[in-house]
């Protein structure tokens, strides 16, 4: 009968939101569980200067490195810890295993190399973030200018005014931004003119197109060009082919990271990369 039907209907509902719960709980403590335990792995990305075809910086990039499901992505959990409030911990935790290894590369001789970190839209709301980079980069010895803030173009698109405050009193202590997929939105070159803004990077989804189209190309150099006149740096992520790699080395972009020269390595790979590279 239909009462029966919608009397089912509400106990699926009843369950499918208990499985929830359970699930968010779950997630909260395999967080806590693999945060404790050191599942999460710091991996280094190379960024190389087209102008002497070497490494110059790095970006870091989180891994799970799960006992039972293996390696998961970033993009499967990253969006979940962030509703779930999570992802301070985690970013706090990739941060300072970045500092440690700057740290030790100095140690050994390898030099100083900046690395470049992921700021989640969470951090931008809060005070701790100013005390947390300083407290970092005083404890290991970097300085502020080798820790470089990647922010996601996505996330500027609301409340920009205290995004803004916040970005130049970090800005105020020395250390870098990043604009990190650029040309994902289409608030893009209005935000470049208002954010603090030392280094852009354009979205490899942009990259993506290059072999398609020569608008696409003509978009790419324009935007490097006008970077170029505000004394911005430019980096192209997601470089996959050959293709792409000889058209932005006609162009005046700084710095490529893509898979076509290197994926995300786990320290130890990258820095046995570093020191074999000439
Ligand atoms: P993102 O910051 O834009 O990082 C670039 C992503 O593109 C990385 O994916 C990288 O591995 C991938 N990639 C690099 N070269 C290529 C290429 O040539 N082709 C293609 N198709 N992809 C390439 P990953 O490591 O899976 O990270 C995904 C996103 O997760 C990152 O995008 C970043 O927004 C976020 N993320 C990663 N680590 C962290 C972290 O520690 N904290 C926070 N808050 N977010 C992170
Ligand atoms: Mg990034
Ligand atoms: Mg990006
Ligand atoms: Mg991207």
């Amino acid at each position: 009968t239909v009462k029966q039907n919608s009397v089912n209907a509400y106990a699926f509902y009843d369950v499918s939101v208990m499985d929830k719960i359970i699930q968010e709980t779950d997630i909260t403590n395999s967080m806590t569980e693999a945060l404790k335990t050191g599942q999460f792995k710091l991996f280094l990305q190379p960024k190389y200067s087209l102008k002497t075809g070497k490494i110059e910086s790095a970006e870091a990039l989180v891994r799970w490195v799960h006992p039972e499901k293996g390696i998961i992505s970033p993009n499967e959990f990253i969006p979940l810890f962030e509703r779930k409030g999570l992802i301070k911990n985690l970013d706090y935790y990739i941060w300072e295993q970045a500092c440690k290894t700057m740290n030790k590369w100095e140690k050994q001789g390898l030099g100083v190399l900046p690395i470049a970190i992921n700021v989640s839209k969470v951090h931008l709301y809060s005070m701790d973030l100013v005390n947390k980079l300083q407290s970092l980069t005083q404890t290991y010895g970097i300085k502020p200018r080798n820790l470089e803030l990647e922010i996601t173009e996505r996330l500027f698109c609301s409340d920009s005014d205290l995004v803004l405050k916040m970005m130049n009193r970090i800005k105020q202590n020395d250390f870098l931004f990043t604009m990190d997929d650029f040309g994902s939105e289409y608030s893009s070159l209005k935000l470049l003119k208002q954010m603090p803004i030392d280094v852009l990077k354009i979205d490899q989804e942009f990259l993506a197109e290059i072999s398609l189209s020569d608008k696409v190309k003509i978009v790419i150099r324009d935007v490097i060009n006008m970077a170029k006149h505000m004394n911005i740096l430019v980096v192209c992520e997601g470089v996959e082919t050959k293709e792409q790699a000889d058209f932005l080395k006609e162009t005046n972009c700084d710095y490529v990271q893509g898979y076509y020269y290197s994926k995300a390595l786990s320290v130890e790979a990258f820095e046995k990369l570093l020191i074999t590279q000439d």
